[in-house]
């Protein structure tokens, strides 16, 4: 489904256009050209007139001077002709529609996007911050989320509607000395991960022959397959149980919700070894636990299930970030699926079939509205 290309006016352009003969309102970002709805709005013409070149998304949330409902906007959305741009007169720059339109399939209400290719558009973020009174992307993201005293609710609301900045670059977390810690590259992962693998897998050998270690090992591996889909939908997204306060949203938004926030940034996708440390420790007891009889036994387990999390983690980022054989790309379609049309299924990034089990294979696409948001 391409989407429509629709031009770029400037503040000005749009501005100038404030007569009955031609008269343009914005909405945000969004430019209408509502000349021949004049006569039709139920409100009078001269309502509109009053707003024709500006904004008015103040207006019509204003319900003591007039109260607009959903149809209101679906109007509106037969008028859309285009997008106001950051001020560079001369220049008729192109913008890929992103706003509902029902030719072009629908738009998720819960991430306000319709397509994969709109996870790879720039966000606007001084409108954003405008618009959405969420985070600032100009400034450092962390301490605005500690200080803000966001509503858990609106937090995950706001987390589940993908930004993109700067072309995939990194936002600033900290903004100061400690932003590189904040970054970890795809091939920081194996090159510290696999190493010990396969030094403990070669102990656990020594232990109990090849045979059966690599037997132990590819259970582990299995039982990654079921940990991953676990971890993702009730670790990452625990959202119902999460604790509405400062530490828990700060320590949701590190783990997974800057992931949803901006998932085209390719620093802030691998899970950084030290949160890689904390995460496995309890798995490593629990190997323990089970296998209580063979030390041996525990420890080649252990090593299938870490093999089986670099892995995760590399394909999690090349679904993200690279051109695939045609087996992947679907999985890359099914798994930014879970970014841009529903966060709440397509909890599995190597494969579906936990999701199939579980009944949480994400299908697409549902019509617009069918969540409850
Ligand atoms: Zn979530
Ligand atoms: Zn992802
Ligand atoms: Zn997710």
């Amino acid at each position: 489904m391409p989407g429509r290309v629709l031009p770029t006016f400037t503040s000005a352009e749009v501005q100038s256009h404030n007569t009955a003969d031609s008269c343009y309102i914005t909405l945000g970002r969004n430019v209408y050209d509502v000349t021949d709805f004049l006569d039709a709005h139920p409100g009078g013409g001269d309502l509109i007139l009053e707003y024709g070149g500006k904004d008015t998304t103040e207006i019509l949330k204003d319900e003591i001077s007039h109260e607009h409902s959903e149809a209101a906007y679906e109007i509106l959305d037969d008028y859309h002709i285009g997008f106001v741009g950051e001020a560079t007169p001369g220049k008729t720059a192109t913008i890929v529609e992103t706003v509902t339109e029902t030719e072009n399939g629908p738009i998720y209400a819960s991430t306000g996007m319709s397509r994969a290719e709109d996870l790879s558009v720039d966000t606007d973020y001084t409108q954003d911050f405008k618009t959405h009174k969420f985070l600032d992307l100009n400034k450092p993201l962390l301490m605005q989320l500690w200080r803000s005293n966001f509503s858990k609710e609106f937090y995950l609301e706001q987390i589940h509607r993908p930004r993109h900045y700067r072309g995939g670059e990194s936002a600033p977390l900290f903004g100061n000395f400690l932003e590189p810690l904040s970054k970890t590259s795809w091939y920081v992962v194996p090159i510290v991960w696999l190493p010990p693998v396969f030094y403990l897998l070669s102990v656990g050998a020594a232990g109990l022959g090849t045979s059966t270690a690599a037997a132990y090992f590819t259970g582990g591996l299995c039982l990654w397959t079921l940990i991953e889909y676990l971890m993702h939908r009730f670790l990452f997204h625990i959202d119902g149980w999460l604790p509405d306060n400062r530490v828990g949203l700060t320590l949701h938004f590190l783990l997974h919700g800057i992931h949803h926030y901006l998932p085209m940034d390719k620093y802030r996708l691998v899970m950084p070894p030290t949160l890689f440390v904390a995460l496995a420790a309890p798995f490593y007891k629990l190997a323990h636990a089970v296998f209580f009889y063979n030390w041996y036994a525990a420890v080649s387990v252990f090593c299938g299930g870490v093999f089986g999390y670099i892995c995760y983690d590399l394909t999690h980022y090349f679904l993200h970030h690279r051109k695939l054989p045609s087996y992947y790309q679907s999985l890359k379609k099914y798994h930014l699926e879970h970014h841009f049309a529903d966060y709440e299924n397509g909890f599995g990034v190597t494969s579906r079939f936990w999701d199939r089990i579980f009944g949480t294979e994400l299908v697409t696409p549902p019509p617009k509205g069918a969540k409850a948001q």
